[in-house]
């Protein structure tokens, strides 16, 4: 297990605190899968399904194998995240207007997002580098995640947060869990600047997902999506983009399941940004239609949005750190990007929401960017599909008041409660 800059190839060993290359370049985890293949670890994957009380139990470490075989167990810090539903539901496939689609409920994480996966596997890093004082910056899961897995190791969580335009229920559970919350005026992306910059001085392992631990982590997801279906994966797999970790991991994830021999193609992936968060998105469409070229990530002149907006607010980033891993992975995958609307996310919300799965607005944006490929006949009716589903419907509480305040409960939404006597409710 070694870091490897994607840009320039040099290497970094993983008990260094590196970030980023000297070159600029984002670091990734190599490792050597000498003498493991699909044929060995298929079965012992499977075994590992029974467990209850060992490292194996989570959907993250069950993996261990492929994720980081150097960190020892005792420095293992979970809490049995993964393991999370993979749904089929009629009204979210009928939504789609595809054949069979299934949804991976990340939001069923301890945390209640998929930052969970990424984030056992940081902070597990930093306990056997011996790191005591854990930082990141966030538009809320992420720092929920770090504050709890902090706690559980009774390791200080120290997180940058926006003042603006992020759910107060994540600020919240952040702060209960324990960390020393810092609210800052500006973005994410000005969150992670200073982090890059100042991290190293302060003594701070940075938790984001420019820390390449967490997207070996994150790759456990598609692992788990492809377990689940034995080892057959759908045609699509759909994720929202925001800083673009999920689908660089994803990205990460299938050339593992690939090279090992599990799966004998790749499925293709689409990246699904807010229309007020698209950097990444216009890149790839500057690129060459939707698709992107085979040259190098450096030529791709990369542009981000000073003023990113919309209402999902996990995915209000206008400079997504990982967007030349994303970008490497949908050449892979002969992938495509596209954009969806606010109303189209909020839309697509109340679909997964009516059909008992529920999710944060930017979760949605997986099944309205789907609706919108299928219905532009990018993906084709009788093609199968997989959505990531990142984080809890409890997360963004406001959005379900904001979506509801003119429908039919919108008396009981404005007065919070609503009383009725129940000598006169026999006809209910
Ligand atoms: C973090 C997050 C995203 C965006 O994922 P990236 O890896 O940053 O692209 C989407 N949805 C939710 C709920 C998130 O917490
Ligand atoms: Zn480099």
């Amino acid at each position: 297990m070694n870091a490897v800059c994607i840009q320039c190839q040099s290497l970094f060993a993983i008990e260094s605190m590196r970030y980023l290359c000297d070159c600029g370049g984002l670091l990734e985890i190599t490792h050597n899968y000498d003498g493991l293949d699909a044929e060995y670890l298929k079965p012992l994957f499977a075994s590992r399904l029974s467990e209850r009380n060992s490292i194996y139990a989570s959907g993250v470490w069950r993996y261990k194998e492929l994720i980081a075989p150097e960190i020892p167990d005792h420095a293992i810090v979970s809490k049995n995240e993964g393991n999370t539903g993979l749904y089929e539901t009629i009204q979210t496939t009928q939504y789609a207007g595809i054949r069979r689609l299934w949804l991976k409920a990340q939001s069923e994480n301890p945390s209640g997002s998929f930052k969970d996966n990424g984030m056992t596997a940081a902070v597990s890093h930093a306990r056997y580098l011996g790191c005591s004082r854990l930082a990141c910056t966030s538009t809320g899961n992420t720092s929920s995640s770090l504050s709890m897995y902090a706690a559980i190791a009774g390791l200080d969580a120290v997180v940058l947060v926006p003042n603006s335009d992020i759910s107060p229920n994540k600020v919240l559970q952040t702060l209960a869990y324990g960390a020393d919350v810092c609210s800052f005026s500006g973005t994410y992306d000005d969150g992670i600047r200073f982090l890059e910059e100042h991290a190293n001085r302060l003594g701070l392992y940075v938790c984001n997902s420019i820390n390449p631990m967490r997207i070996e982590g994150q790759k456990s997801i598609i692992f788990e999506i492809a377990q689940d279906l034995g080892w057959v994966l759908p045609d699509w797999i759909i994720v929202p983009g925001g800083a673009l970790s999920n689908a660089s991991a994803l990205g990460k994830g299938l050339q593992d399941l690939y090279t090992l021999g599990f799966i004998e193609k790749l499925p293709q992936v689409a990246v699904v940004q807010a229309e007020g968060a698209q950097s990444f998105h216009r890149m790839i469409e500057a690129a060459s239609g939707n698709k992107c070229p085979a040259a190098g990530a450096a030529s791709m002149p990369f542009v981000p949005e000073p003023n990113p907006q919309t209402r999902a607010s996990a995915l209000n980033i206008g400079s997504p750190p990982s967007w030349p891993k994303a970008w490497r992975m949908l050449s892979q995958t002969n992938g495509v990007s596209v954009t969806v609307s606010d109303a189209e996310i909020l839309e697509a919300k109340a679909v997964i929401d009516r059909s008992g799965i529920g999710c944060e607005p930017a979760s949605a944006a997986a099944l309205a960017g789907l609706r919108k490929l299928v219905s532009q006949g990018v993906i084709h009716r009788e093609q199968t599909a997989a959505g990531i589903l990142t984080g809890h419907l409890l997360k963004d509480t406001e959005a379900i008041k904001e979506y509801h305040q003119d429908g039919r409960w919108g008396d009981l939404l404005r007065n919070e409660v609503r009383t009725i006597h129940l000598q006169t409710a026999g006809s209910i």
